[in-house]
């Protein structure tokens, strides 16, 4: 078999035959030609016999390693003036997306990794840098998504997750039915959530039943303009958070006064404590166990604010039912009102004039671990997106990890 004919076989570029392979330092150089005589543009798929002139333009892509050779391919193209765009482009190939580097084959070999690996083990395996990753993802996604990601939502969720320490925001859209991200951008509040509702439409928002969101962002005002039928539903996930941080304040208030009054070893236990208080009970190991008991036996006000912290989270229990629900969060208030914790008298009043939306929530079966579960996975990912340069290839990363894409690896085509 000639060489030429064997790395047809092994690179399996559809489109291109190949007519040269030379072997440089670190590398594999294939020329390919392309077999189709009409030119293609590669953003509308407008084609042409007529080539713009006769100036060919060489271009490369990589392509998948070979064991550890590296491939490049390479070949000349022609030229042709788009009647769509309006404009002289180079023609597309079939083997590798607009405007990438790369082949299909390993962009979408990396975009799978990116969603199981992390960025150091990715990066050593394949030799792309970070940023080229983020570049490749946020062109899969667009290549890949489903068009109609976005037809039949009835529930949703609208929230926001701080990317890269806080100073920038994506805002997430999930379909509560099926668990998906279906809609991610960098941004928060009024301006992001008008540009999700941009992509829905009049139509597919008139659809909506129930949009589920954090009390106090911007989300509700949007949203009873665009979808005006559908019920506001406040996640059980933030409510219970909310009674969280109310909870650490108290700590962290009872924290400076032992570190004030008491000697030094009681104050450096207690604040040993903080993951005693702050995670679910069953999720304690037996050092932070002890600790909880401790603050027990002791008493007080970080005690009270546990017990109000922890009564609240069960309330949203899945095995109970909305009449419960309902009972149980008056009495939870009637309970915090009388707590002398001012933090929680808030909270109380707070939960009070958003009952409604809040039972909504449980109604619709929008439980807190159901949404806490997609939020996990959420900030997960995002952490990961960090060294990317632009918050587009985050919010690209997010659709591709947890959003309606199934990505098909180069042997399973
Ligand atoms: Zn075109």
């Amino acid at each position: 078999m000639r060489v030429t004919a064997a790395f047809n076989k092994l690179l399996r570029l559809p489109g291109v035959n190949v007519a040269n392979v030379a072997f440089a330092a670190d590398r594999v150089v294939v020329d390919v030609c392309l077999r189709r005589r009409r030119l293609e543009c590669p953003h509308c798929g407008w084609t042409t016999r007529a080539r713009h002139n006769l100036q060919a333009h060489t271009s490369s892509w990589r392509a998948l390693d070979l064991g550890p050779w590296k491939v490049t391919v390479r070949a000349l193209l022609r030229r042709l003036r788009c009647q769509e765009c309006g404009r002289v482009v180079v023609e597309a190939v079939p083997f590798a997306r607009p405007g990438a580097r790369f082949t299909r084959d390993v962009e979408d070999l990396v975009a799978w990794l990116a969603t199981k690996m992390d960025k150091t083990a990715i990066t050593r395996l394949v030799r792309i840098n970070w940023r080229t990753v983020g570049e490749i993802i946020a062109r899969v996604v667009a290549d890949e998504l489903d068009p109609h990601r976005l037809d039949d939502l009835f529930e949703i969720g609208i929230d926001e997750v701080s990317y890269r320490k806080q100073h920038n925001y994506l805002t997430i859209v999930a379909d509560h039915r099926t668990g998906d991200v279906v809609w991610a951008d960098e941004g928060k509040d009024t301006a992001a959530a008008e540009r999700f509702f941009d992509a829905l439409g009049q139509t597919r928002a008139h659809k909506l039943q129930a949009v589920s969101m954090d009390m106090g962002k911007a989300y509700p005002k949007v949203t009873v303009e665009r979808a005006p039928q559908a019920v506001i539903c406040w996640d059980p996930f933030h409510v219970v958070a909310l009674a969280t941080k109310e909870l650490d304040v108290v700590r962290r208030a009872h924290w400076n006064q032992l570190r004030a009054t008491a000697d030094p070893v009681t104050a450096k236990r207690f604040k040993g404590a903080r993951w005693a208080l702050l995670r679910r009970p069953e999720d304690l190991s037996d050092r932070q166990h002890d600790a909880l008991l401790a603050i027990k036996r002791a008493g007080g006000a970080v005690w009270r604010a546990y017990q109000l912290k922890e009564s609240l989270r069960g309330i949203f229990d899945p095995d109970l039912r909305h009449s419960d629900v309902s009972a149980l969060l008056d009495r939870w208030g009637a309970w915090a009102q009388r707590c002398r914790i001012p933090g929680f008298v808030k909270l109380a009043r707070t939960l009070r004039s958003h009952r409604d939306g809040i039972l909504a929530a449980v109604r619709l079966g929008l439980t807190n671990a159901r949404v806490e579960g997609l939020n996990n996975r959420v900030r997960l990912i995002t952490r990961r997106a960090f060294g990317f340069h632009s918050a587009k290839a985050a919010a690209a990363l997010v659709v591709l990890a947890c959003g309606p894409i199934n990505l098909t690896l180069p042997h399973e085509r």
